[in-house]
């Protein structure tokens, strides 16, 4: 990779700089994109709400705090793949038909672990007070997604320092599942359900934007991130969470109205 793009085993504290302004600009772009477009499709589709109850608008206070947290975000980003560059950590395998895969699983596994366990610490009397911020929205918008507090960001996403640690993942493997998890938390905070599907939810562990939206919304359950393994296992998942996101499959399919009201399929 180019020197801009990823360090050399030379590099320095400049090198170090300029991939954190890459990583930040990338991510900017990555959140402004697809905010902009949940945030559009959510006006072609008002029926596909989640929660009937009246969403406040929080957008400008949650891009304020989304574009702060981005900073640190992109840091952690930056770091590991520098880590790593540098021989630090564990030396990464070569790319393969069968180490992309395997990799990118295993730090999903990995993460989903991480951020569960991390969000359960968060949300403890302790430390509640620095993921407060990201509570504020009861009905989250896409805009909510990286919305937290340095401390919340830091708990969340220092994942991405320790992983070149852990798991001798490619970087390029490393920011695919970056990039990954900000498509996918955009799209869990997208306040409509467009992914259900018989494959998000029992007995499959995959999610659909309803997991984490039921989190905003009873704020107890659906730590996870990834995956509901762990949220099943510890018995924090929302009773009706398989039960709508099976309405939303049977639901009448997404057909543009501007000014319906909404088969709100529940909070
Ligand atoms: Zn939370
Ligand atoms: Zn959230």
């Amino acid at each position: 990779m180019d020197l801009a793009l990823y360090p050399a085993p030379d590099a320095g504290l400049y090198d170090l700089l300029v991939l954190w302004a890459v990583s930040y600009v990338f991510l900017m772009a990555l959140y402004f994109g697809f905010c902009g477009l949940f945030h559009w499709l959510n006006t072609l589709y008002p029926e596909r709400r989640i929660q009937s109850r009246p969403q406040k608008n929080l957008v400008a206070e949650e891009i304020r705090h989304s574009v702060v947290a981005l900073i640190s975000i992109s840091l952690y980003v930056a770091l590991g793949l520098f880590i790593q560059a540098k021989g630090w950590a564990l030396i990464p395998l070569e790319l393969s038909w069968w180490s992309v895969p395997l990799t990118f699983f295993v730090s999903l596994m990995l993460y989903d672990t991480w951020f569960y366990w991390g969000h359960r610490l968060m949300h403890t009397k302790l430390l509640y007070r620095w993921h407060s911020q990201h509570h504020r929205s009861i009905v989250p918008s896409p805009w909510a997604n990286n919305s937290d507090s340095p401390v919340g960001a830091f708990v969340e996403q220092f994942y991405w320092v320790v992983l070149p640690f852990v798991l001798p993942i490619p970087p390029e493997v490393l920011i695919a599942h970056k990039i990954f998890d900000q498509v996918t938390g955009i799209a869990g905070h997208a306040g409509h359900e467009y992914f259900a599907a018989p494959s998000n939810r029992t007995p499959w562990p995959l999610l659909c934007t309803t997991f984490h939206d039921q989190h905003h919304g009873h704020f107890n359950y659906n730590y996870a991130n990834t995956f509901s393994w762990w949220d099943r296992l510890m018995g924090t998942l929302h009773p009706k969470y398989d039960e709508i996101v099976q309405r939303f499959e049977t639901a009448p399919p997404p057909r543009k109205s501007s000014h319906t009201s909404s088969p709100s399929a529940g909070e």
